[in-house]
């Protein structure tokens, strides 16, 4: 099909930030296959991981005991707010599973009208139908959709507006703690800390999709540990199989006691070849120092892209948490990603005439050296 466009580059091979073409061109990845690739490229704790589960087993159906989907459970449990792990295989499945153990839940509670959701500002929750509803833009909707298919929209910050958005049919609110697609946005402690209280206040559900964020890229676990609240929901994904298609729905006892037998499935989910990949990206992110490096090249590339941000007339500002950058242009913001690629450096567009910058975790000084410099020879040279 032709959804994705006709992109003309293609790569060969990968190792560590670095992308390789057939032609032995190298470019520096500061996309990380649209925040992916966690630990880079080729990393050797994956390869190993990926190569021992494939000698042993490659998938048996959650018709028996995974015990590695049970370690990373376990395992995701302990480190966060969670006692229950849901294993799909992408982010728009985490956020599916999120939707309907909400709706399910207030259902158990005999709250049979509560079914809508409340999404904020210019969200992106996947492709599937019900994200796109819960996002309502219309290049992603147009034609997909049979009525508003139960979800409600509220502007980015604006508690007040997101009071008035609540009904007697409201179950939840979804958030992305640093939106990615639409533009990198951070939400503000207060606002997550109002939200929490709103949600609490009507008895909804708090989601958080950390899709994008999540598993170390925000500088903690989670982006919601720096936040000061705690959701009832999140959905995992991209990062944890660190190029190994996983997601995962995390939550609580109380919301996910619903969920019986029979309720919900995925054939693939949490099959042994993800679970292994993505227990061994587990074991890379909370090893020791591997989050100090994450948050010492973020403040390295935040204050060296504030510093071309003041010299380039090309660009307005610089927006972000930890690995997960934006560049605000007053350019066009496709063009800059094109100069930049064609000086050997991979960026990713995302909204509001923003490029993002999204680098693997593991990341080091002499590259995000390298990278700033590519970027301040390309705003120069651009007239
Ligand atoms: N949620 C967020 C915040 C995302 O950034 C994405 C993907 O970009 C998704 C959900 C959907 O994930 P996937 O493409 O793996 O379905």
């Amino acid at each position: 099909m032709q959804n994705y466009g006709a992109p003309e580059l293609e790569f060969d091979h990968g190792e560590g930030t670095y992308l390789y073409t057939n032609a032995g061109e190298r470019y520096l990845d500061f996309g990380a296959g649209i925040a992916v690739n966690s630990l880079g490229h080729c990393h050797p704790a994956l390869i190993k991981a990926l190569n021992d589960q494939a000698h042993k087993v490659w998938h048996t159906s959650n018709l028996y005991r995974i015990p590695q989907s049970e370690k990373l459970a376990a395992r995701l449990a302990q480190l966060t707010f969670a006692d229950r792990v849901f294993f799909c295989n992408s982010g728009t499945e985490a956020v599916e599973a999120g939707f309907k153990l909400i709706r399910r839940y207030q259902h158990a509670q005999g709250n049979h009208q509560r079914k809508r959701i409340i999404a904020l500002g210019e969200a992106f929750h996947g492709r599937t139908l019900a994200p796109i509803a819960a996002a309502a833009n219309p290049t992603h909707t147009d034609g997909f959709l049979v009525g508003d298919s139960g979800f409600d929209q509220a502007p980015w910050g604006d508690i007040d507006a997101v009071r008035r958005a609540i009904t007697v049919e409201t179950a939840g609110i979804i958030i992305e703690p640093v939106q990615g697609e639409g533009g990198i946005r951070v939400a503000s402690e207060e606002f997550m800390g109002q939200l929490r209280q709103l949600c609490d206040d009507n008895d909804l559900a708090l989601m958080l999709d950390e899709v994008q964020c999540g598993i170390g890229r925000s500088g903690t676990l989670y982006a919601y540990q720096q936040m000061g609240i705690s959701p009832d929901v999140l959905a995992s994904a991209k990062g944890l199989g660190g190029g190994f298609p996983v997601g995962a729905c995390l939550t609580t006892e109380k919301f996910a006691s619903p969920m019986t037998a029979g309720s919900h499935g995925s054939t693939f989910g949490g099959n042994p070849l993800a679970m292994a990949v993505a227990n061994a990206v587990l074991d890379e992110v909370t090893s020791p120092g591997f989050l100090d490096n994450v948050n010492a090249r973020a403040a390295q590339l935040h204050s060296g892209l504030a510093a071309l941000v003041e010299q380039s007339p090309h660009l307005q500002s610089v927006q972000g948490l930890g690995l997960m950058v934006g560049l605000m242009c007053n350019s066009d913001a496709a063009e800059l990603n094109k100069r930049l690629q064609a000086a050997g450096m991979l960026v990713v567009k995302a909204g509001r005439n923003s490029v993002r910058l999204l680098p693997p975790l593991t990341v080091n000084e002499a590259e995000v050296n390298q990278a700033l410099e590519i970027l301040s020879e390309v705003l120069s040279a651009w007239q």
